[in-house]
């Protein structure tokens, strides 16, 4: 497997509790690079944007009004087959069914307030990491 690169952010609930570090290392102790990294304060256009592919979906406004309502942490990760390790360290979605020792299982409350974001493929990856950082 190639090195990849994969967007990840940090959500305002594990923002709120403190644990970017935590979480930051865990990367690093999986071999991940951070290759881009800032703090932001998403705007409603911007998170409707970044989450355009979920626009049909009913949990859609409250998942906007979520990533809105307090600064995200958002990097790039580098390293071999970073989007399934990223993947692997955050865990299942809905933190009550995520593998213990993930980051969701650890520090995510619940299905919306889930810790962090991870790309799912490589392909998805770049348009995410384009859409954060530029080219
Ligand atoms: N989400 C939600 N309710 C649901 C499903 C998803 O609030 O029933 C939110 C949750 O924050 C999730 C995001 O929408 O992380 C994107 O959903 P996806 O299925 O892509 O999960 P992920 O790739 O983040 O694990």
């Amino acid at each position: 497997m190639a090195v990849q690169r994969t967007l990840s952010i940090i959500k305002p609930d594990a923002v709120a509790k403190n644990v970017i570090g935590k979480i930051l290392t865990r990367f690093e102790n999986a071999g991940l690079k951070i290759v881009e990294a800032k703090m932001a304060q998403l705007t409603k256009a911007e998170a409707e944007g970044f989450y355009a592919v979920h626009a049909a979906r009913p949990f859609f406004a409250d998942l906007v009004k979520f990533m809105i309502s307090g600064p995200v942490m958002i990097q790039a990760l580098e390293g071999e087959n970073a989007v399934q390790v990223n993947r692997d360290l955050m865990g299942a979605t809905n933190p009550k069914e995520a593998a213990a020792g993930t980051i969701r299982a650890d520090f995510a409350e619940s299905i919306d307030a889930n810790a962090v974001h991870g790309s799912d493929s490589a392909e998805n990856a770049a348009i995410e990491i384009a859409y954060f950082f530029g080219k």
